[in-house]
């Protein structure tokens, strides 16, 4: 049916090859291109022989001519940018000089500030309509699955939405004191900013980790939840009309925090360069340095993650409340393709965002956050390809 553009070789890029290669009558040919080809040549050994034929490239994909001349000689039908946030609008670039459809899974960050918004991808909605091609944002698992949960939410359960609460709960334990499960110096920023909820119309900040709940996870039990800010909740106070209130919480154990606030109080999680030794360094970077690869984590982590969305609100006149949630084990993501939950629960959405567009499903031109497309399709491939729902009309609610 289609060929696929793969950019970036890493953890998620790993899950979405397997992925993709799991549905040959829909991926019939994909590259996998990245920054270190090596990586996608890896991938390839590792997969190749199937009847999805794979072939590798490099490219930096900072580089809009580079990653056009790619383009232009294997002609996709779509780019899927699993590379890093830094690089969304260079290929959105590229696919526009081009004319072919793009994916991602986390809004556009500039290289010099840790900042959330979809502000300059969305300013590319005119030129991607004009040009009669589909860009789907943020199709991974939260952005992602959380937008279809709210999709879907409204079209089958709800006349109105009132209040979405996303908990991502990771119970994995890779029996280190102290790791990250993705890249060290992304993940560390992120706690240590301040949180942030929209409620009424405006977004409200609160201090780095200040609202925490204790909520009881289906088949993880009671885990501490903290406030954080994240991307979705921007397109979803913009796309599911009458909602009020959006907050975003995620689990960290107390052993966790207690290593942060050391590693905080003695300035090794500072981003400002230092002297040591006749050399300027940067004490995250050299954090990041001296702990475990998250990458090594995957044959080590046990445990569960439980990702979904609370939804409040009103059907005929009554109120009602909904629950939708994903539970992943970090040690079946591994035996079926070499990762753990948190690369495997992005990489199967992303493949499937793919899917839907290859196959017509979701195609208008335009840039879209991925909860303005029909979520029934997707729903149904989530259970087929991997992160299989469960709902709860009766929830606990979050305070
Ligand atoms: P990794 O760091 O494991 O992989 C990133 C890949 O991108 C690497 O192969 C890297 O190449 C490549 N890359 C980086 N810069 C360039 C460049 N200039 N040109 C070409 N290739 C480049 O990240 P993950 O796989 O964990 O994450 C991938 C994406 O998924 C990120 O955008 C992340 O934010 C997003 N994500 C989304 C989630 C969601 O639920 N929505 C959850 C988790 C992640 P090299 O090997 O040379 O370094």
């Amino acid at each position: 049916m289609g060929k696929a553009l793969i950019i970036g070789a890493g953890g998620v890029a790993s899950v979405v090859v397997h992925k993709c290669c799991e549905v040959p009558d829909v991926f019939e040919e994909i590259c996998i291109a990245s920054r270190t080809k090596s990586k996608c040549d890896a991938l390839k050994d590792k997969l190749d022989g199937g009847r999805t034929k794979i072939q590798t490239a490099q490219v930096d994909a900072d580089n809009v001519p580079e990653l056009v001349a790619l383009i232009n000689e294997f002609k996709p039908d779509i780019v899927i940018n699993v590379a890093l946030p830094y690089q969304d609008l260079t290929i959105m670039d590229a696919c526009l000089e081009t004319n072919v459809d793009y994916l991602d899974t986390a809004n556009y960050e500039p290289l010099d500030t840790a900042k959330f918004e979809y502000k300059w991808q969305w300013a590319y909605k005119e030129k991607f309509e004009q040009a009669g091609i589909t860009a789907l944002l943020g199709s991974g698992f939260d952005p992602g699955v959380t937008g279809v949960f709210s999709a879907y939410a409204l079209k089958h359960y709800f006349d109105e939405i009132h209040t979405i609460d996303i908990v991502d709960a990771n119970a994995g334990d890779h029996g280190y004191p102290f790791a990250t499960n993705f890249n060290p110096e992304i993940n560390i920023r992120e706690i240590t900013a301040n949180g942030r909820y929209y409620e009424n119309g405006e977004f409200i900040e609160t201090e780095p980790l200040e609202v925490k709940r204790v909520y009881d996870l289906p088949e993880i039990g009671p885990k501490d939840v903290y406030l954080l800010y994240h991307e979705e909740l921007e397109s979803l106070a913009k796309n599911i009309t009458g909602v009020n209130k959006i907050r975003f919480w995620m689990t960290f154990s107390e052993k966790y925090l207690m290593h942060l606030r050391v590693l905080e109080n003695v300035g090794m999680t500072s981003i400002e360069p230092i002297e040591f030794e006749g050399q300027q360094i940067v004490p995250l970077q050299f954090l990041k340095a001296v702990l475990p690869d998250p990458a090594s984590l995957g044959p080590r982590t046990k445990g569960k993650t439980n990702i979904g969305c609370i939804y409040q609100g009103t059907k005929d006149g009554e109120p009602k409340t909904y629950y939708v949630y994903n539970i992943c084990d970090h040690q079946e993501c591994y035996r079926e393709v070499g990762s753990q939950a948190i690369s495997y629960t992005t990489g199967v959405p992303a493949m499937i965002g793919a899917m839907m567009m290859l196959t017509g499903k979701w195609k208008k031109p335009g840039v879209f956050n991925i909860e303005e497309f029909d979520p029934d399709p997707f729903m149904d491939a989530l259970n087929k390809y991997g992160l299989p729902w469960h709902e709860d009309f009766n929830p606990t609610l979050i305070d």
